[in-house]
């Protein structure tokens, strides 16, 4: 805010040199390089000597005055405004009178003394019924900077707005831009933020047009405040970072070290505690330096708030104490008030800082607990997935097992079935013998293998029951079935193992002995037809003799030289036994 009232009422007026003068010539100057300004001005001051023209006169201590201001320079702001009221008197001058006037009552302002508003009002009073309007738009601007400054926004809001129409009227874009600066700062003062914002950009708008780029930076610092305040941090930052540079360039101090405190205060708008705080560390140093005690109470106030939330608290509170020791009067007991209301803030603040602090733990703690919960239920849930996976297998696999077990015995029944049908169809069921077609099946198989040399050849014995029908007719079919089988009994036992028997007909037998030979054949036929003529056979079978009759028959080769001829021999053989009379054993006469 000082700085913006500086501005106002430094900048004024601007360089005509070839033509009339002008209480514009150095305004942009007084600002930019107030030093040299001075210099500049007081050489040409000896140079001239008395040949200088009242008005030059005038002009050049405006410049040096403001200027002289500017830059904090109280001797060179005596001498331009003693000079000027000499002017005034010997040249009979209002405009020297009141820029005179003007000057002093920039300087009363700034630093507090006399009546500085007073002083403004009787220059302003001196020159507003000029004929010369860039005059009277002059004294207008001074009017109200000096309000501006005074931070009495509501007086000076229309009294600026004046200003700004004054230089409208005369085209001039740095009186525009001057005059609106001034307008922004009685809106900032007001506290009406975003139109103080507006009112800067278009300040800077004019000063660009004007082609015042230092300017245009220097109301960038006003703006950059109100852009902190709107939250546009980022912003605020780039503006001020380019005030800072200029300000270093151009050696204005304590302006540096607003803009170096600007660009803290947005960095802790951005988040960035520690370098803010870190930052206004060095501000504080360097206005302790540079001996600005004027800012140093409103610094540490920062330097206090960026500390706290840096979370350096005792530094804040000794910032804040000291802030509070150098602004207000050694009022011990007052001062005294402000340190325990002090020590007492604090004191709740770090309290409520561990308290969040603990409340932050117990949260870690919580969520860490829930965290282990849910890893724990998702363990749980992936075990039951597991142990589902495993007892689904399990089951599969024993299902598989069983199926595999089951299909196993399904085979080794339909085998053992098939075995037993194919058993079946080579048995005699009444007797439990072998049949014809077993009979069949191993003569065939016995006739189609190689015989071994010098063997003896196979022989073949044809039984048959003699009389049978008889025998069934005396005592019954059924009884008939039991003499079958009590003579395929004895067939079994009496038969060598090497031979093989069967049940060929309804009473008849065939007995295969293979390699043999004829001589053996004859002598098993007479073993069992005299067996079976010796058998007893039970008491309640009313049978009185039971004989069988034999035709044996050797397989020569020649005449019988196949299974149908060989049994036909063996028959033929039986039918010659028959008909001798039965219970005989007759050879073959066709085998040799
Ligand atoms: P031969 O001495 O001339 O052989 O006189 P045979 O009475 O035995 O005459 P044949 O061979 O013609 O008769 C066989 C009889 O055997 C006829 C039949 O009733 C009987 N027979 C055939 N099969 C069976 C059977 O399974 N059981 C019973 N009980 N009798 C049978
Ligand atoms: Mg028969
Ligand atoms: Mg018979």
């Amino acid at each position: 805010m000082l700085r913006g009232a500086w501005l106002g009422l430094l900048l004024t007026l601007m360089a005509t040199p070839a033509v009339a003068t002008s209480m514009n010539a150095f305004r942009e100057r007084a600002v930019t390089d107030p030093h040299g300004l001075i210099d500049a001005v007081r050489q040409q001051l000896d140079q001239a000597g008395i040949e200088l023209p009242p008005a030059r006169e005038r002009e050049l201590l405006w410049g040096m005055g403001t200027a002289a201001i500017n830059s904090n320079d109280d001797a060179a702001l005596a001498e331009a405004t003693l000079r000027l009221d000499g002017l005034a008197t010997v040249a009979n001058d209002p405009v020297a009178a009141a820029a005179a006037g003007f000057l002093r009552a920039r300087h009363d302002i700034a630093n507090g003394v006399g009546d500085g508003l007073g002083e403004a009002l009787k220059a302003a009073d001196k020159v507003l019924g000029e004929s010369d309007p860039e005059i009277v738009a002059w004294a207008r601007f001074q009017l109200c900077d000096a309000y501006a400054l005074d931070e009495k926004p509501a007086k000076a809001l229309p009294l600026c707005r004046q200003a700004v129409t004054a230089y409208r009227a005369l085209n001039d874009d740095y009186g525009i831009g001057d005059a609106e600066n001034d307008v922004g700062i009685a809106l900032a003062t007001m506290d009406r933020v975003d139109d103080a914002a507006a009112t800067y950009e278009r300040s800077r708008q004019y000063f660009a047009r004007a082609k015042a780029e230092q300017l245009v930076v220097m109301v960038g610092d006003n703006l950059a405040q109100m852009y902190l305040k709107q939250g546009r941090a980022r912003e605020a930052l780039a503006l001020s970072r380019a005030s800072l540079k200029q300000e270093l360039a151009t050696g204005r101090i304590s302006d540096a070290l607003n803009s170096s405190a600007d660009i803290a205060r947005a960095e802790a708008a951005l988040g960035r505690h520690r370098e803010a705080y870190e930052q206004m560390r060095k501000v504080v140093a360097q206005a302790r330096t540079a001996g600005i005690n004027g800012q140093l109470v409103d610094m540490l106030k920062v330097e206090s708030r960026l500390a706290e939330q840096a979370g350096d608290l005792r530094q804040a509170l000794a910032d804040e104490r000291e802030a509070a020791r150098l602004g207000s009067a050694v009022d011990t007991p007052a001062l005294r008030a402000i340190e325990v209301e002090l020590e007492q803030r604090y004191a709740a603040r770090e309290k409520e800082l561990r308290i969040s602090e603990l409340e932050h733990a117990n949260e870690l703690k919580d969520l860490q607990l829930k965290a282990a919960e849910a890893d724990a239920a998702r363990r749980r849930e992936q075990q039951q997935r597991q142990r589902l996976v495993n007892t689904t297998i399990a089951l599969l696999a024993a299902a598989l097992l069983l199926i595999v077990g089951l299909l196993a015995l399904l085979l080794r029944a339909q085998r053992r079935h098939a075995a037993e049908l194919q058993a079946q169809t080579l048995r005699d069921p009444l007797t439990g013998m072998a049949n014809r077609r077993a009979f069949q099946q191993r003569a065939t198989e016995l006739l189609g293998s190689p015989r071994e040399a010098n063997a003896a050849p196979h022989v073949l014995l044809l039984i048959d029951i003699d009389h049978f029908k008889c025998i069934n007719d005396s005592i019954g079919h059924l009884q008939g079935d039991r003499v079958l089988r009590l003579l395929t009994d004895y067939l079994r036992t009496a038969v060598y193992d090497c031979c093989f028997v069967a049940r060929i007909g309804g009473e008849e037998f065939a007995v295969l002995c293979p390699q043999a030979g004829l001589a053996a054949g004859m002598r098993l036929a007479e073993t069992l037809r005299a067996g079976v003529a010796a058998l007893v056979l039970p008491q309640d079978l009313p049978v009185a003799r039971l004989t069988i009759s034999i035709g044996v028959a050797q397989f020569d080769g020649t005449r019988c030289h196949d299974l149908s001829s060989w049994m036909r021999a063996a028959d033929l053989a039986l039918y010659s036994a028959k008909s001798g009379g039965r219970d005989r054993v007759e050879a073959s006469k066709l085998a040799g």
